[in-house]
């Protein structure tokens, strides 16, 4: 391991000043700025260094309530309009992305903590995902189906659903928001955002984005901000009716809650929860390609991505030669500042982050883990910094079954495919996978109906880094949710189903006849 300390190249009270953050600003909008919101102070600590970045004043459930009719307000007169000319408005929002992603990728970095390349690729997420969202918008097709009816023809309409519910997590700060909310206002609904109260100037800078955007064209309140806390603002949104549906990424217990709640009044959820992937490593592996996925894959954002590998199965002939390996590498991983471009791990996102991180390596001591690698503090300004770990474990430890969102890898050494599938779907959690093995038998058996039980499963790539073309999401404990690419759209959508009688008789389906 080594440890940076320098100057970062980056003025961060410039990057604030250029996004429009000031020192205090308001958290709560519907294209105007609710000047002084009433609900609480929030301050936005730097995890780089422990220094105060700015103030937010979060929204109270009157503030809320303001917010949410100006967005049902919208959504009459946004639904109307045409989808394509809708594509076109966030063609703009990813033109000004692209203008600004210098700037906000510094944000979520000096925010979130992870490193610059992370934080700039972030924002190239939202970039991606606009220009998808743009082609959507011209194609938001319904099926066609023949009627069993003589002269009658059957098809499907999809219509806008309403207000969007968005709750997001802190480890994506803007790339979760992107995913739904470029889909659901091409697809004619309005959009609520509740941020992570660990990222609300990012949250903010992106609403001034949206802003400039809507404002150009004469729209507000089609991109929405509400940033409060979740016992308070969240939970007033998982109760409302005006809003259709909930989009909630963040941890399986609260993302239970979202769906008892949502669900008790029959309303829509997506749900992004927690994940606990998986590698599975066969002897006959690229051992190249996997040391290097291994590390991006469990290191990148020091272990706080939903998809960071978590366990390493590896099968014996292998297992000895890739866990030293993998120790050589983690001993140079170089820890620090997450501005400077020399940084591979920076913070973890608070302290106590630090806190849960070391209580999992107590519990995975008292279960029988050995730490090979790390499980100790790094001594940097802020205090949020710790040394990527490796544990030889056993798949029965029932802390491996648990995600501790920190950069701890757990090795485990198999005998052969079937066990190896088995301990990997034992997990509660169903979201990435991958196998590394150049053998096209257990490549496609890993995934057949009998291999990987999760959203996403790769062949010798890591767990983590999806392209947004693709659905992104998982099972089990996961949620079930599916976001961005494919066809997640159909979500934000309400569908019609239609049959259309352009005969003189009426017949019935079935056969069924019904009549005097
Ligand atoms: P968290 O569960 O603590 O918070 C997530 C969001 O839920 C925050 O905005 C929070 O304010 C809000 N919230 C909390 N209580 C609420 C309530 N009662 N009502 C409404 N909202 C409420 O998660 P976190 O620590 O911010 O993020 C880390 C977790 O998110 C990890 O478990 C990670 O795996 C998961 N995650 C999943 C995905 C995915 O796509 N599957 C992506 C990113 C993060």
């Amino acid at each position: 391991m080594s440890s940076t300390v320098q100057q970062p190249a980056i003025d961060a009270q410039a990057v604030l000043r250029r996004l429009g953050i000031e020192p205090v600003n308001s958290g709560v909008c519907w294209g105007e700025w609710i000047a002084n919101p009433s609900g609480g102070e929030l301050v936005s600590h730097s995890p780089g260094d422990g220094s105060e970045l700015a103030r937010v004043r979060m929204a109270s459930e009157a503030e809320y309530d303001e917010v949410v009719a100006q967005a049902a307000k919208a959504f009459e007169k946004w639904r109307l309009f045409p989808a394509p000319r809708r594509g076109q408005i966030v063609r703009e929002i990813g033109d000004e992305l692209r203008a600004c992603k210098d700037d906000l990728g510094a944000l979520v970095t000096l925010e979130m903590g992870k490193i610059l390349a992370e934080g700039l690729g972030e924002v190239q997420e939202m970039i991606d995902v606009a220009d998808f969202s743009v082609g959507l918008s011209r194609q938001l097709y319904g099926l066609t189906m023949p009627s069993e009816r003589p002269g009658h023809r059957m098809y499907e309409l999809w219509h806008p659903l309403g207000i969007a519910g968005v709750i997001t997590a802190f480890n994506f700060p803007v790339a979760v928001w992107s995913w739904n909310a470029l889909i659901a206002m091409a697809c004619g609904d309005t959009v609520l955002w509740k941020p992570s109260s660990m990222t609300p100037l990012t949250a903010i800078a992106v609403q001034h984005i949206c802003n400039r955007v809507l404002d150009r064209h004469g729209w507000k309140g089609v991109c929405n901000l509400v940033i409060g806390s979740g016992s308070k603002v969240g939970e007033r949104m998982l109760h409302d009716k005006r809003v259709p549906l909930v989009s909630c990424t963040g941890s399986t217990a609260v993302g239970i809650h979202v769906a008892e709640v949502v669900g008790e009044r029959l309303g829509r959820t997506i749900l992004e929860l927690g994940g606990n992937n998986g590698i599975v490593a066969m002897d006959d592996a690229n051992l190249e390609l996997l040391v290097r996925a291994v590390l991006f894959a469990a290191v990148g954002t020091a272990g706080q991505r939903c998809t960071s590998t978590r366990r390493l199965l590896l099968q014996k002939g292998i297992a000895a030669t890739v866990t030293d390996r993998l120790i050589h590498v983690y001993k140079q991983v170089p820890i620090g500042d997450p501005l400077d471009a020399g940084t591979l791990m920076g913070p973890l996102v608070s302290r106590s982050a630090v806190q849960d991180m070391m209580r999992g390596l107590e519990r995975i001591r008292e279960q029988g883990g050995e730490i090979l690698y790390g499980g100790e503090r790094v001594d940097l300004p802020g205090g949020c910094y710790v040394q990527p770990t490796i544990v030889r474990a056993r798949h029965d430890m029932p802390i491996v079954r648990e995600e501790i969102f920190a950069p701890i890898l757990y090795v485990m050494e198999f005998d052969n495919l079937d066990q190896a599938l088995e301990w990997h779907n034992e997990v509660p959690q169903g979201l990435s996978s991958a196998i590394f093995t150049t053998n096209v038998i257990s490549a496609e058996t890993f995934l057949s109906a009998r291999g990987s039980d999760c959203g996403i499963a790769n062949v010798n790539i890591g767990t983590s880094g999806a392209e947004i073309g693709g659905a992104f999401g998982g099972e089990k404990e996961t949620g079930g949710g599916r976001e961005s690419g494919s066809d997640s759209w159909k979500q934000y959508m309400r569908r019609q189903t239609v049959t259309v009688n352009m005969s003189n008789d009426l017949p019935l389906s079935q056969g069924i006849q019904f009549h005097i």
